[in-house]
């Protein structure tokens, strides 16, 4: 079979099962079945399938169509322009969370020190210390996470040091900028969660608690402690959260401020700390 006929038929497959975005995810899974990049695809097209390969392809559809996210299968996931590792592990990098890095370079460009609370594959952490080019330190509770964070540092050539903690329970040097993408979804909302999300995603990273916000109640004073005098703390937050994490920052905050999606949804919240 040639990579044409192998594309098509992936392609037939993924979307009879109802996958979003078939003939994407069908080349994704070829090209890893193959070790290739994509461009491959195209300037190969009667390349033919040895039998390890089409073996490989077609495990890679059926763990597809049976609800695993394509990430977790090909175990890449780009973030801010960079391919981080993922595993079962760490959450996958979405592309709403990129805003967190954007409203980082837009007021924290002088950040020497950065600290990510919760940094799962490290995207966070790895990104904000190259952008930065300042030195990170991230923290998770899961051991699993800081290793696939730790791996994907090295990878990507950051300087970023990991410990294992709840937050930043761990942590007393102080920090010019502290960035937290913590788990948010509502316990009551977990059955809403998309099945790929729910059944594959580690749920240390997404469910927070009853609403959803009391995370950020003990973030909070945390950064307290942890920030630099005129540091930033900049949240990623849920649809129905910005309020509520609003709210949690108290008088030693200035500057509070939400940041809205693409889809036009509270995403981010930022204080300066300005005791
Ligand atoms: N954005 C993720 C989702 O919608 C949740 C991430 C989080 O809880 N921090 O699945």
């Amino acid at each position: 079979m040639d990579l044409r006929t192998a594309i098509q038929q992936g392609s037939d497959i993924l979307s009879s099962a109802g996958v979003p975005d078939a003939r994407l995810t069908a080349e994704l899974l070829l090209c890893h079945a193959l070790r290739k990049e994509r461009i491959y695809l195209y300037s190969h097209p009667e390349h033919q399938l040895s039998t390890v390969e089409w073996i490989h392809y077609g495990r890679y559809l059926h763990e597809r169509t049976s609800g695993k996210p394509a990430q977790y299968i090909t175990k890449v996931q780009e973030f801010y322009g960079r391919p981080f590792r993922v595993s079962p592990a760490v959450l996958i990098p979405r592309p709403e969370t990129e805003h967190v890095v954007e409203h980082a370079l837009e007021v924290a460009q002088g950040a020497k020190r950065i600290l990510d609370i919760g940094t799962g594959s490290g995207a966070l952490a790895v990104t904000l210390a190259l952008e930065l080019n300042a030195d990170a330190v991230a923290t998770d509770i899961s051991h699993d996470a800081i290793l696939a964070a730790r791996s994907n540092a090295e990878a990507l050539h950051a300087r970023a040091g990991f410990v294992q903690c709840d937050l930043a329970s761990a942590l007393s040097t102080r920090f010019d900028l502290i960035v937290s993408n913590p788990p948010y979804i509502p316990a009551r909302e977990m059955g809403t969660l998309q099945q790929e999300v729910r059944d594959h995603e580690p749920h240390v990273a997404l469910l927070g608690g009853a609403n959803g916000t009391e995370i950020y109640h003990r973030i909070v004073p945390q950064a307290e402690r942890l920030l630099q005098p005129g540091g930033w703390l900049i949240f990623e937050i849920g649809y129905q959260g910005e309020s509520c994490v609003r709210s949690a920052f108290g008088p030693a905050w200035q500057d509070v401020t939400t940041g809205y999606d693409l889809a036009g949804w509270p995403r981010v919240v930022r204080g300066r700390y300005a005791p």
